[in-house]
């Protein structure tokens, strides 16, 4: 649990920096579509600016208890929980963008795929690796708000 913890909690305390990068892509990508005066492309960037600008804050925090030499708890699950099903989010919202387009594979060799589409496949990988999203909601819910146990069969 403990080494889950740390793959789960670690590497949210810079994980904003990558999603900030892929923001400022994805507004560039909605500039080069001619789609960024869009109000409802606009609000979907709003969406993802305050959800960058959470994971900062929530980074600085999870900085802050290691740094004090406490382990992750369930809010390493609450991070990887938000990153995971942002990112799941940019990659339709780019794929909106893109249109017909995110849909043709670009030519060459073997399973080539243009960036936004990686993004997109990938993200669908990230709320299942490193624990699933139903599990980290059930240890949130047992851990972090002290409800009741899910059901388990049991053992003898
Ligand atoms: C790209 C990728 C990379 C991976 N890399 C690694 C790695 O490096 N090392 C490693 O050890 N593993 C790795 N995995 C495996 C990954 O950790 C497991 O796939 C993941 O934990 C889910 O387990 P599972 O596949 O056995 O699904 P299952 O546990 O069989 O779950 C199937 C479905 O049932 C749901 N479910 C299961 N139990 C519950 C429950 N109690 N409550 C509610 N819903 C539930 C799940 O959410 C899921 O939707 C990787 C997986 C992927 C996709």
């Amino acid at each position: 649990m403990t080494t889950l913890g740390h793959e789960r909690g670690g590497s949210a305390t810079i994980a904003h920096l990558r999603y900030r990068r892929q923001f400022e892509a994805l507004v560039e990508l909605a500039r080069e579509k001619g789609r960024d005066h869009d109000p409802a492309v606009r609000q979907e960037l709003a969406w993802c600016h305050t959800h960058v600008e959470i994971m900062r804050y929530q980074g600085m925090r999870l900085m802050a208890q290691l740094a004090e030499g406490r382990e992750p708890g369930p809010e390493a699950s609450v991070s990887k929980l938000f990153w995971s099903e942002y990112e799941r989010r940019v990659g339709e919202i780019a794929a909106e963008l893109l249109g017909a387009e995110a849909l043709v594979r670009p030519e060459g060799e073997g399973y080539r795929t243009s960036h936004w589409q990686g993004v997109f496949l990938a993200a669908r990988a990230g709320t299942i690796y490193s624990g699933t999203s139903e599990i980290q909601r059930n240890i949130i819910a047992e851990r972090a708000l002290g409800l009741p146990r899910e059901p388990a069969a049991v053992t003898r």
